[in-house]
């Protein structure tokens, strides 16, 4: 029984629904009038439910599929200007008693080398990140109650805030972390940590048991139910995530859009994030031996399709992507990427040695993170390490009504300029620093308001004589 406010999984992911949405599209994906009546709708900005999205999906009509990119593109601009926020995953321990047969962690793997780092081992790394420009961080640790309790994420947490190291500073650790408990959610609440993000992998209940044989993350309903019960926890912003490559790619699509959808319904909120990882090579795993591999034109579409389906939801991408494939994609609406990241349990401070590989997946965009910012501004956009909204108390349904009535640009544009000169002053090199000067010079004119413009140019100045930390 399809129930988006029901607080039961397989009720608000309903199997039949979405079986019943892939056949509806399919049998209109040459229905011109309905596709374009779709497409109309999504030029009104207030998003598309899920059966309209997988429509416009599976659509095989040519010049339409091209308007859904154009529309995509016109979106991400309203929405999100040219900004792209940039953030770094730290992997904080590798320990895993879950048997997911896609990720080298998995419990029955012996080849890959476990790690947790101690809290000494947290201060460099942050200190790495923090020199290398990083405000944002994504913590993630293997599901281990024995290695990593609730406990040394909150600790490791606090280390993360603590330190600051000549001008750096982690100003928003989001967490990626096992399902879990409304009270140690409530704990990571308090904590101060920005998104709580964990990934369905796959919202096909069969391939969900299958690829998750053995661990407590066996349990599909446990897992979908999470972000629920992040929100009864007390943390307002939560992402949502599907490893594209387990099952059929539409009916992943359908389903995360439902999760969406009812997170709108129960909690008057949708996802902060949507994240689109594709299956990469690993210690002991192979993608070829998964049927469901997406093309790069499909992985496209896909993004189109979320960015007109829920334009007031970010999107993330990693370095799972390559430096095209990045590029491809910043168009169709994606609003975070990744920079210089490395995917092992330390590796930030000092390389790992290649005997002791701990990585979770190979990455396939190896830039530095001066080579990522600098490639960003050439291609016209800002690069952000805007950290404001959290911090200022813009999260929730708070943070969605500024989004959708667009008002939230009027913070986030003024924030890039100030944090992209943080970065310029402190960690860019030469070339990159005089590209980003004239990027910001030219920027202030598109800053709409008089005198929000006299008081960035004010705090620019401040920023260049040794003052951080401004923010709308
Ligand atoms: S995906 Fe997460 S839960 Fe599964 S094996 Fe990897 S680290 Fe463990
Ligand atoms: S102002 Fe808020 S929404 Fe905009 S970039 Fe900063 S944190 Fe993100």
């Amino acid at each position: 029984m399809y129930d988006p406010k029901s607080s039961k999984a397989e009720e608000f992911i309903c199997h039949e629904e979405i079986e019943d949405t892939l056949a509806y599209a399919e049998a209109h994906k040459h229905d011109r009038e309905l596709i374009k009546s779709i497409i109309e709708k999504a030029k009104e900005l207030k998003g598309l439910n899920h059966r309209e999205a997988t429509v416009l999906l599976v659509c095989e009509e040519e010049d339409l599929n091209a308007e859904v990119c154009s529309l995509a593109e016109q979106i991400k601009k309203d929405f999100y200007g040219n900004r792209i926020v940039m953030f770094a995953p730290l992997y904080l321990s590798n320990y895993c008693v879950n048997g997911c047969t896609y990720c080298p962690y998995h419990a029955k793997n012996k080849n890959i080398c476990r790690k947790k780092l101690t809290q000494e081992e947290i201060r460099k790394e942050v200190i790495a990140l923090q020199d290398m420009g990083h405000k944002r961080l994504a913590i993630e640790a293997g599901e281990d109650p024995v290695n990593n309790p609730i406990e040394y994420i909150l600790e490791s947490i606090q280390t993360i805030y603590s330190i600051q190291h000549k001008n750096g500073a982690i100003r928003r650790v989001n967490v990626n972390i096992a399902a879990t408990t409304v009270e140690n959610y409530r704990k990571l609440a308090e904590a101060g940590i920005g998104t709580y993000i964990l990934f369905q992998e796959t919202y096909h209940k069969e391939s969900y048991e299958q690829l998750h044989p053995t661990g407590p993350k066996h349990n599909y309903a446990y897992h979908t139910e999470a972000h629920d019960r992040a929100m009864e926890g007390g943390i307002d912003d939560v992402g949502l995530g599907v490893l594209f490559g387990l099952e059929h790619y539409r009916y992943e699509f359908a389903g995360i859009l439902m999760h969406a959808e009812h997170l709108e319904a129960r909690f008057g909120v949708g996802p902060h994030t949507i994240s689109v990882p594709r299956l990469r090579r690993a210690d002991d795993i192979d993608p070829d031996d998964f049927d469901n591999g997406i093309s790069d034109d499909i992985f496209a579409k896909i993004c189109a399709c979320i960015r007109v389906a829920v334009p007031y939801t970010g999107m993330i991408v990693s370095t799972r992507e390559s430096k095209a494939c990045r590029e491809r994609v910043l168009h169709l609406g994606v609003s975070q990427i990744s920079g210089g990241s490395k995917t092992s349990v330390g590796g930030y401070s000092e390389p790992e040695p290649e005997e002791e590989n701990s990585a979770q997946f190979d990455v396939s965009d190896n830039r530095t993170l001066d080579e990522v910012v600098k490639w960003l501004m050439e291609l016209g956009y800002i690069p952000s390490f805007c950290t404001a909204c959290y911090r200022e108390g813009r999260t929730g349904d708070r943070f969605m009504q500024l989004c959708k009535t667009k008002q939230i640009q009027n913070c986030c544009h003024p924030n890039a300029l100030m944090t992209l000169k943080e970065y310029l002053e402190d960690y860019a090199s030469p070339e990159t620093k005089a590209i980003g000067e004239a990027l910001i010079q030219k920027e202030l004119a598109n800053v709409k308001s008089d005198k929000v413009r006299d008081i960035v140019v004010e705090r620019l100045d401040k920023i260049a004589d040794g003052s951080r930390d401004f923010r709308f």
